[in-house]
């Protein structure tokens, strides 16, 4: 049996790309403040992991849903199971898109999106794969099963619920983001950083720290930064070395005076967790700049704490 491939694929192109600016139009970010028994990562997440599994039934594959965070499309025979791992929920959008995160437009022969690499496109590729195979009637000697998850970009919850439930594949890869594979990623740590209760010391009570806040997923380098400042004294000098601390490392931000608070905004560029270089972080800039006021003890000790990321 001789299979011309590329053929197959063209074949299928338009109703390919169809299929994927569908799912690049659900806005699959993690929405757990409004989950339900039913969507518990949130209404998007949820809609895009039905429109694969629908995609799956309407092809004649056999579909799961397991607990609403995770499901699977799958085909084959045999006793080895071949598992392609993909995702479906997606990052927050940020800032400063020139075109719509959501519409799938096409541009320069290029398909722009949120989530368009990671992993929608290649879940969609993975998908089309599988049915070129099966619509060729091809025998398999394996189940070959593309397990979805809706938590990847979060806590891989969507995985160890599904575990818990399902088999585990004899073998598997997962398509996600660049073509034609990524054999070795570097390590990733996620931390949370706890003050215990009467640990901080030094720093002059002049100006109290109300607030910092600074970024929307572990894995995204931040593109905003703000912190709110109490203070009774003329704000002006504060101001004047903010400007000058803007200008120096070429930044945007703004300040205001809100009901006897001073309130510090930053602009910095949004990345992937993975390329920090391609991005600032406006959180550990705004951090290094704060470093610079007579702040009180918590956040003297907080922002200090940052000093070996800066240097
Ligand atoms: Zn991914």
């Amino acid at each position: 049996m001789s299979i011309n491939w590329t053929e197959e694929v063209e074949k299928r192109k338009q109703s390919f790309l169809e299929h994927t600016k569908k799912l690049l139009h659900i806005r699959s970010v993690l929405d757990e403040e409004n989950g339900t028994k039913e969507a518990p990562f949130g209404e998007g997440v949820r809609a895009a992991l039905d429109f694969m599994l629908e995609l799956g039934e309407k092809d004649s594959f056999t579909t799961k849903n397991v607990e609403n965070v995770a499901g699977h499309i799958e085909f084959g025979e045999g006793e080895d199971l071949l598992g392609i791992l993909c995702h479906v929920d997606v990052v927050p959008e940020g800032d400063g898109w020139s075109v719509d995160p959501y519409a799938g437009e096409i541009r320069d022969g290029k398909l722009i999106a949120r989530g368009v690499l990671d992993d929608k496109g290649p879940t969609m590729a993975a998908y089309y794969a599988m049915k070129i195979v099966k619509e060729s009637g091809l025998p398999l000697s394996k189940r070959v099963r593309m397990i979805i998850g809706t938590d990847e970009e979060s806590e891989w919850r969507c995985v160890d619920t599904y575990f818990k439930h399902e088999e585990m594949p004899t073998l598997g890869f997962a398509p996600d983001a660049d073509f034609p594979i990524i054999y070795a990623e570097k390590g990733l740590t996620d931390f949370d950083i706890r003050f215990k209760e009467g640990s901080v010391q030094g720093g002059q009570a002049e100006l109290k720290l109300v607030t910092f806040q600074s970024g929307l997923r572990y894995n995204m380098v931040p593109d905003a930064a703000e912190a709110t400042i109490d203070l009774d004294s003329d704000p002006t000098y504060l101001c004047q070395s903010f400007d000058e601390f803007l200008k120096e490392n070429e930044l945007e931000g703004s300040y205001l005076m809100d009901s006897g608070r001073l309130v510090f905004r930053l602009k910095g560029i949004s990345s992937h967790g993975m390329e920090p270089r391609n991005g600032r972080n406006a959180g550990l800039y705004l951090a290094q700049f704060l470093t610079t006021l007579p702040l009180d003890a918590e956040g003297n000790d907080l922002f200090h704490s940052f000093q070996s990321i800066f240097t």
